[in-house]
């Protein structure tokens, strides 16, 4: 058995869109504590998850996602199994139980998906789909948009992974409460959570390991859910048991409060936006700096988590990916439904990511281009 710690000179650069890269740090705190967390003389994934010491997980998790975010006192913050999807189901199951009327903005894949599935549960309208103009897509104003003032609510998915749209604006629907799937884009920019009803996001993406959800809900969203639905899908249920109505997903929730502690570290939110776009702009201006690459999206609505990109030849996608993975440039194909490439830069993708990235795209373009 090899038991050598792998050195950061064997990792390399991932571009994946989830599961995602985790910053060096957590993961190098993570390997240490391993054995013997806090003392305790066992690991996290051993300890129960009603012990004091998990316990004290939840908490710090907790207070340092309410920091973080400046979640206000009448939201609460859950950690739930069953990543984004499952809350594709539980919004409409719990939201919908007194008037079943909601409203929802397509913008990509992820929309999409959510909209399907709340089509089992309700009177699901469509208010918007992205347009676009001079071929590059486009989410359209919100002055052009047909919402229903007596919805129970607004579906819209901030930043559509796949597509690498994202909404430059939080859509202001008055009364009725906004849902938000921010699954690739939480904790990567300041928000203003008193805009939203409800926010969602999977960890995998920029939070942490795959397996568990974050949930933040306001007060009054926490309601009885329609006949049939079962406790472990009732928000009401979950805010009673503080989100310990059976045994959760320990280790990635410890996982998430250590990149929760990271990013206080580095700064907070202002400090990892400013990086991001610092990021996201090396790319998006070398991309539109050489015609053998295009993205599909109009400026203003470009992702700075995930762009996509293609060639101009699809006949050298597969060329481009094998030459990146020697280089240590790895997932960078784009998703299975739309193909090219995309190149996911999540707060733990450090600006060398980038910077070795585009190396490579001006060296491929010299020599195949
Ligand atoms: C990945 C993703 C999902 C689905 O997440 P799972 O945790 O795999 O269920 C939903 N919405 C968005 C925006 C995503 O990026």
């Amino acid at each position: 058995m090899n038991t050598t710690p792998a050195t950061t000179q064997e990792r390399i650069f991932n571009f994946s869109a989830g599961p995602a890269v985790l910053p060096l740090e957590v993961l190098q705190q993570a390997q240490q504590e391993m054995l013997n967390w806090q003392g305790t003389g066992m690991s996290v994934m051993e300890i129960s998850h009603r012990s004091d010491a998990f316990l004290a997980i939840v908490k710090q998790t907790s207070d340092d996602c309410r920091e973080l975010l400046g979640v206000p006192s009448n939201y609460q913050i859950l950690f739930l199994p069953g990543g984004g999807t499952l809350q594709f189901s539980m919004v409409p199951m719990n939201l919908l139980a007194k008037n079943p009327q909601a409203d929802y903005v397509q913008t990509g894949f992820w929309s999409q998906k959510a909209i399907a599935e709340a089509q089992r549960y309700g009177d699901i309208h469509i208010a918007s789909t992205t347009k676009k103009v001079l071929d590059l897509a486009t989410i359209p104003d919100q002055s052009s948009w047909q919402l229903r003032s007596n919805a129970a609510y607004v579906h819209y998915v901030h930043n559509e992974t796949i597509d690498g749209i994202t909404f430059p604006w939080v859509p202001d629907c008055g009364k009725v409460p906004l849902v938000a799937d921010m699954s690739s884009c939480i904790f990567s920019a300041p928000i203003d959570v008193s805009q939203f009803g409800l926010i969602y996001a999977g960890a995998q993406k920029n939070m942490g390991p795959a397996g568990i959800t974050l949930v933040i809900i306001r007060d009054d969203l926490v309601t009885t859910p329609m006949p049939m639905t079962p406790t472990m899908l009732t928000y009401q249920d979950h805010v009673k048991a503080q989100s310990l109505l059976n045994t959760p997903p320990t280790y990635s929730w410890y996982m998430v409060g250590l990149v929760l502690q990271w990013l206080k570290r580095k700064g907070g939110l202002v400090d990892i936006q400013r990086d991001n776009v610092a990021k996201a702009k090396k790319l998006y201006d070398y991309i539109d700096s050489e015609a053998f690459y295009r993205n599909p999206v109009a400026p203003a609505y470009r992702s700075l988590m995930n762009v996509p990109f293609t060639l101009a030849h699809t006949s050298l996608d597969e060329c481009f990916l094998s030459e990146a993975s020697m280089r240590g440039l790895e997932n960078l194909a784009g998703h299975r439904s739309i193909g090219g490439m995309r190149a996911s830069i999540y707060n733990a993708m450090p600006l060398a990511g980038v910077e070795t990235l585009i190396e490579f795209m001006a060296d491929f373009v010299k020599r195949k281009g």
